[in-house]
């Protein structure tokens, strides 16, 4: 079997709660969604058996995980699944970003995962429909992992999005980690709505943090 990757490479993680360590990144190719504020360029692909990619990451040395990413891992799912088998195998950290809306697919592959990195797509962020569904289903099942979640949050995103996903949350995985994370960190109204949304989740009970892209800041890739 052969996977559509986009990308390998090395980089240090610049998302999230594991900001900083560095990591191999496989991007894989495709997604199901189409973000108002995605910029990630997904214009081609090679495909890959699972030796010839693990060939590749190997060349890169050692770091502390190796990030699943895309688009949307999660779609290429049956490759997925004998990828992760053997890097489990070899005693690697799987360290997976996914957008949070394919459960059933998680359940396939949520053994050979440790991190586990989950978008809610906040319709009034992304400009799609809601997941609510299917991210309550998938956090039901990722809980089981190292979990955070990471909510984008630009000028359009709506307080009504931050209740919902502090409900899913409270109801689910209270313990989990929300990471808010600016879509622009020097726009003053999106700087607002950060303090105004930490505060209401703080309140609520939950562990939130407000982290910016790093890669982007220091050029990083
Ligand atoms: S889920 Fe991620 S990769 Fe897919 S469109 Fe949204 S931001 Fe882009």
């Amino acid at each position: 079997m052969e996977g559509k990757i986009n990308e390998v490479f090395k980089s240090i993680q610049g998302e999230g709660i594991y900001q900083g360590v560095d990591q191999v990144f496989v991007r894989f190719f495709g997604c199901n969604l189409e973000c108002s504020f995605c910029d990630t360029k997904l214009d081609f692909y090679e495909k890959k058996t699972v030796p010839e990619l693990l060939d590749e990451v190997d060349s890169f040395g050692d770091c502390h995980s190796l990030s699943f990413t895309g688009g949307e891992p999660l779609l290429q799912v049956d490759f997925l699944k004998g990828l992760l088998k053997l890097v489990k195998q070899r005693k690697q950290k799987v360290y997976l970003e996914t957008n949070g809306t394919l459960p059933e697919n998680l359940k396939k592959v949520i053994n050979y995962t440790d991190i586990i990195a989950m978008d809610f797509k906040l319709p009034s962020s992304t400009g799609l429909e809601s997941f609510w569904d299917k991210h309550q289903e998938f956090l039901e099942i990722a809980r089981e992992k190292k979990t955070f979640i990471k909510a984008v949050i630009g000028t359009s995103t709506r307080v009504e999005d931050i209740y919902k996903t502090i409900e899913i949350i409270k109801s689910v995985a209270r313990q989990t980690v929300l990471v808010l994370q600016p879509q622009n960190p020097f726009e003053i109204m999106v700087k607002a709505k950060l303090d105004n949304f930490e505060q209401l989740c703080r309140e609520e009970g939950l562990e939130v943090k407000v982290i910016s892209q790093m890669h982007k800041m220091l050029g990083l890739e």
